[in-house]
């Protein structure tokens, strides 16, 4: 099997990346591999779970046409800039060109250290490994950007966090992993040239119907300003919660991507936060779409040489494009919502409609996820049996939400049928709960028992169907089940 990589990001400048070699591990077990994006990326998966595939997906061998790089990026980091972060333990093996003709990134994470490791071991635990595998992959068939887990190997090796765990490494797939931090890495040196080859690049891979404008680098900006306004709303309107929204993790392709403490909001509260490192609730819920601007405003900042030789043009030029994301997000939140609700028109009155049930849920504590379910089911029977007001702590207030709802559905002349079995494909039934991926690691950690991951991740291949006997994955957690913090987990 060759595997026909081309890398286009190993083909910039030196000062772009490190080439930096995997480090081999001890004993590269197959933990999962994914099949159909194999097959997708053009590769064999029997061979990936081969010797000489799985040797590849732990970092044990190279193969002819990789060109294994580490690459440099900065960032903001809850606020405060780093000039180098870097792939700590990440390596880019290279680029393969799909069978949709769409260039991805494969890369190992966990795969040793690189020039940019600082303390840090290169590794990562075979927990948010999993974590990582199940949510980005349940991220993809919510219809949401996202990068993609190809394989999860164990290593073989532990890793020392707090105590001694299992060691794994990641095959994650992306359309690039160029992120707002790497802008600013070049932006911070002073690098104009860099910063210009860098845009030209993600121009001709990500956005290139730009290329050959007048104005390339500000429509750059504007189109990777829809792209995250359309990605975070994406979030929004299913309560993922990303935790760690740093300037390094955003990437400019507009994918979810850097799985760490990211969570599922159970209970409606805008103010909800798992990430443990995140005391002052900066990422929390709600901040999503500020933060997302205040992100968007650093990458700006850092393109502003490219705008205009005019400072002040510049300026306000970035400030024009950075105000349309406020508008944009807020457009798609309130179609999104729309479409939650099954209304297929538009009315006024419909976003104090939509803010009026958001605001019964958070006063209720009802949970996010499966009010929204209920409503597109209440012609046949729920999935426990049990109506949409039973979810709320002050029923009352729902019923009388719920009148003003049917009311203004009344309006539209589509058939309960038509209008249920559309809500039923934009409110999912299956979110990876945080109780059971809890649940899945504490398996797969201490027992060795991955059988728990696997039907996890079967039950969120298809978040929109109902799945008979597999009900009591869609409930929230009982009170004793409830994880209130989730951990970076390195
Ligand atoms: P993250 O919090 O995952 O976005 O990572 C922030 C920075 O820390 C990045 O530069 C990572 O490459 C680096 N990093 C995280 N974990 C490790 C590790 N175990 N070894 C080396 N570098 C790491
Ligand atoms: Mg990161
Ligand atoms: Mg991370």
């Amino acid at each position: 099997m060759t595997v026909q990589f081309d890398n286009s990001y190993a083909r910039l400048p030196e000062r772009f990346y490190a080439a930096v070699n995997p480090t081999a591990v001890a004993e590269p077990r197959l933990i999962r591999l994914n099949a159909p994006l194999a097959s997708e990326l053009g590769l064999d998966p029997d061979w990936l779970k081969s010797p000489a595939g799985l040797a590849m997906l732990a970092g044990n061998s190279l193969i002819d046409g990789a060109h294994p790089i580490a690459t440099a990026y900065a960032g903001h980091q809850f606020g405060g800039f780093s000039p180098q972060l870097g792939d700590g333990r990440a390596i880019l093996l290279g680029e393969i060109v799909d069978r949709h003709g769409r260039r991805r990134d494969i890369q190992l994470k966990g795969a040793g250290q690189t020039p940019f490791s600082r303390r840090g071991d290169g590794r990562a635990a075979l927990g948010p490994v999993l974590r990582e595998y199940i949510l980005s992959e349940a991220m993809a068939a919510l219809d949401v950007p996202t990068t993609r887990a190809l394989a999860a190997v164990m290593t073989g090796e532990t890793v020392r966090r707090e105590t001694l765990l299992p060691g794994a490494i990641l095959t994650r797939v992306a359309s690039s992993h160029i992120r707002i931090g790497t802008f600013q890495y070049f932006a911070a040196r002073g690098d104009i040239e860099a910063l210009r080859l860098l845009a030209d690049h993600v121009i001709a891979r990500h956005y290139p119907d730009l290329s050959g404008r007048e104005d390339p680098y500000l429509a750059l900006l504007k189109a990777i300003i829809a792209a995250q306004a359309g990605l975070v709303a994406r979030w929004m309107l299913i309560g993922f919660i990303h935790g760690v929204m740093n300037t390094d993790n955003m990437s400019v392709a507009g994918e979810t991507i850097d799985y760490g403490p990211c969570a599922f909001m159970d209970a409606y509260d805008p103010a909800t936060v798992f990430s443990s490192i995140d005391e002052q609730g900066r990422y929390a819920y709600a901040n999503q779409p500020p933060i997302a601007r205040w992100n968007l405003t650093r990458l700006a900042e850092a393109l502003l040489p490219l705008l205009a030789d005019d400072q002040d043009k510049a300026v306000a030029l970035a400030q024009d494009a950075l105000d349309d994301f406020d508008r944009q997000i807020q457009v798609d939140m309130i179609a999104g919502f729309r479409r939650k609700l099954g209304l297929a028109s538009e009315d006024p009155e419909d976003i104090a409609l939509i803010r009026s049930l958001l605001e019964t849920m958070q006063l209720g504590q009802a949970d996010f996820t499966l009010v929204f379910r209920r409503l597109s089911e209440d012609a046949s029977p729920l999935e426990d049996g049990r109506a949409c007001r039973d979810l709320f702590g002050n029923p009352a207030a729902f019923d009388g939400w719920e009148g003003r709802w049917r009311e203004r559905l009344s309006k539209e002349d589509r058939p309960d049928e038509v209008r249920q079995h559309a809500m039923r494909r934009v409110n999912p039934l299956f979110i990876p709960r945080n109780h059971r991926v809890e649940a899945v690691i504490e398996a797969a950690v201490e027992r060795q028992d991955f059988a728990p991951f696997e039907e996890l991740h079967a039950v969120l291949s298809r978040p929109y169907d109902r799945q008979p006997g597999r009900e009591h994955y869609a409930l929230p957690p009982a009170a004793h089940e409830r994880v209130l913090a989730t951990f970076c987990g390195t």
